[in-house]
């Protein structure tokens, strides 16, 4: 890290301008040398200056410099960014003037390399950093930005301290034996303090999956005998006739996909054909479908007619969907209520119709309220995208396990002082607090040049 980098942190290609930036000790002079304009070596940080960049007394650009002195900057050393005329040529002329001034071309992802080992960003920080830049979608983008916010490496951090805590009661066990009390202390503040560990890693992983959900989208299946209004309420989804509407049963055959983005998050519809006995071949392959669905969803909405008393259809579909995240949606709630299903217990029902907004406003809001959606524009919460670090938490979880099983065997403090070692080791890992070459040049490969 002694060397001065430089590199095109714009993408290249014809744009109304490029930015090139260049950071490390001699970032302030070299740039100097090739720079008409105030002297860069005694200007205040943070400032702008407008002047040229000039080759043995040739202008090559007309250029915007900033200037930013060590340590407030992203990699924590001097860095100057030239904004030039974007274009290929003037913007790589540039950068060769540069690297035949003493620059040397940065790596992929060697600003960001450079912040981490500077000490000013986490791993966690870095990683998102990639991931912010790869994001393609706004809920991707959202989440890259949780991580981002440090929420994760705090937690961390503190689960780590309680564990050296812990650990370091352990030793004291260790070299002093006879002091019983420190010892039982001790266990009861490890028996204590482990299900907390144990609970916060959990509910990372179950975010993680609700996240890898949103990513791809939460596959939604309307499910319901003939006839409750489940093409309706597609339609009325979807804002589009796509399923034809008719009040003669069991005439929506096919599944009709389509999709709808609540809150950035999308929901992929599936419509089926209501399940019934049937002898029609061609709604019976629809009534497979429906089973098929079921089985395929993330979601399921199953609705039921209010205008009419509950039937063993109804019931067979409401035992279908049992382990699976559904809600019941009462639908027709306009007409006289004939449906009686109080004694069933049912969690998360609903009373719509699919006239009116109110019901659909209200189905949104129940979804959003199922899968945390919420939660994704809250600075507080912590979302894990990244492959690795759900890959360690998982591992610590995994250790804590085993930990949780000695100590019911009654095992003795020092015996899992390695374990718990092991997890306080495995949660450093995550942000980087013990790292080798290996991991860094294969995370930040995956950066792109000038980042
Ligand atoms: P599907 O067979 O479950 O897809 O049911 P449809 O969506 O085809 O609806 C069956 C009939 O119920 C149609 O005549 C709809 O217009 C009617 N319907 C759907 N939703 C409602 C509602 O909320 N209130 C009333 N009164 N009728 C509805």
């Amino acid at each position: 890290m002694n060397d001065t980098i430089a590199s095109i942190a714009t993408s290249l290609g014809v744009g109304a301008i490029s930015i090139i930036r260049v950071s490390g000790i001699d970032a302030i002079s070299i740039v100097n040398k090739l720079f008409k304009g105030h002297n860069l070596e005694s200007v205040e940080s943070h400032t702008i200056h407008y002047g040229h960049i000039v080759n043995n007394g040739e202008i090559i650009d007309e250029v915007l410099v900033t200037v930013m002195k060590r340590p407030k900057t992203y990699t924590m050393e001097d860095v100057v960014e030239i904004n030039c005329h974007g274009g290929i040529a003037s913007t790589n002329k540039v950068l060769e003037l540069l690297l035949l001034n003493g620059c040397r071309l940065a790596e992929r992802g060697e600003f960001t390399k450079r912040a981490f080992l500077n000490g000013r960003i986490d791993l966690v920080e870095a990683e998102a950093v990639s991931d912010l830049i790869n994001s393609e979608t706004d809920i991707e983008r959202r989440v890259a930005l949780q991580g981002l916010s440090g929420n994760l490496s705090k937690l961390i951090k503190k689960l780590r301290s309680d564990l050296l805590n812990i650990i370091s009661n352990i030793e004291v066990n260790i070299d002093y034996p006879e002091y019983q009390d420190i010892y039982e202390v001790t266990k009861e503040d490890l028996k204590n303090k482990l299900p907390n560990i144990k609970n916060q890693l959990e509910r990372i992983v179950k975010d993680y999956e609700t996240s890898r959900l949103l990513y791809k989208g939460i596959n939604v299946a309307i499910v319901g005998r003939p006839n409750v209004g489940k093409s309706s309420l597609l339609n009325k989804l979807l804002d589009e006739n796509k399923a034809i509407v008719t009040s003669i049963p069991g005439t929506t055959r096919d599944i009709v996909e389509g999709t709808i983005f609540i809150d950035g998050i999308k929901l992929n519809i599936i419509d089926t054909a209501g399940i019934r006995e049937t002898k029609d071949i061609v709604e019976s392959i629809g009534v497979e479908k429906s089973l098929e669905v079921i089985e395929k969803a993330n979601l399921i909405l199953l609705l039921l007619n209010n205008n009419e008393e509950l039937t063993n259809e109804d019931k067979e579909l409401i035992d279908k969907t049992c382990g699976k995240t559904t809600i019941f949606v009462v639908n027709k709630n306009d007409l006289q209520s004939k449906l009686d299903i109080d004694n069933l217990n049912l969690e998360n029902v609903i009373s719509i119709n699919t006239i009116d907004d109110v019901g659909i406003q209200l189905l949104k809001k129940k979804i959003k309220e199922l899968f945390n959606i919420d939660k994704l524009n809250n600075n507080d919460s912590i979302y894990v995208t990244n492959i690795r670090q759900i890959t360690k938490i998982k591992e610590c979880l995994k250790i804590i396990t085993e930990i949780e099983n000695s100590m019911n065997l009654d095992v003795e403090l020092d015996m899992l002082e390695m374990d718990l070692k092991a997890v306080w080791n495995n949660l450093g890992l995550i942000i980087g607090d013990a790292y080798d070459e290996e991991l860094l040049d294969d995370l930040f490969k995956n950066f792109c040049v000038g980042k």
